[in-house]
């Protein structure tokens, strides 16, 4: 897989009732994610948690969200009456949250 000299990480939002403009800031925020595979595999898994399906096919959202976060795009899904769930892309280099492969620090969040 090719790899660009930045990449933009995202941060993953889970806002509790569905709105297609969801807020996002320190209270929603859950993850920080890194590449196209990390931003899919955290949308996948709230979406089928937010359906109650763990099992739900999702190789088509797949594709989708992938190649959005190519092109540094937020993405927001989620089921009709359920939580908003959003990837945001980082480009603000100056981020300092909690990057998973270097450690956890809860509460970084609160000054955004
Ligand atoms: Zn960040």
């Amino acid at each position: 897989m090719a790899r660009r000299t930045v990449t933009p990480h995202y941060h993953g939002h889970l806002a509790r009732n569905w709105t297609p403009a969801a807020q996002t800031g320190a209270s929603t925020f859950r993850k920080a994610l890194d590449g196209e595979e990390a931003v899919a595999d955290w949308l996948a898994e709230q979406l089928r948690e937010a359906i109650g399906k763990p099992d739900l096919e999702l190789a088509d959202e797949r594709e989708v969200w992938t190649n959005l976060v190519r092109d540094d795009q937020t993405i927001t899904t989620g089921p009709q009456g359920g939580p908003t769930i959003t990837a945001v892309a980082m480009t603000d280099q100056s981020c300092d949250c909690p990057r998973p492969q270097i450690r956890a620090i809860p509460g970084r969040h609160s000054t955004l």
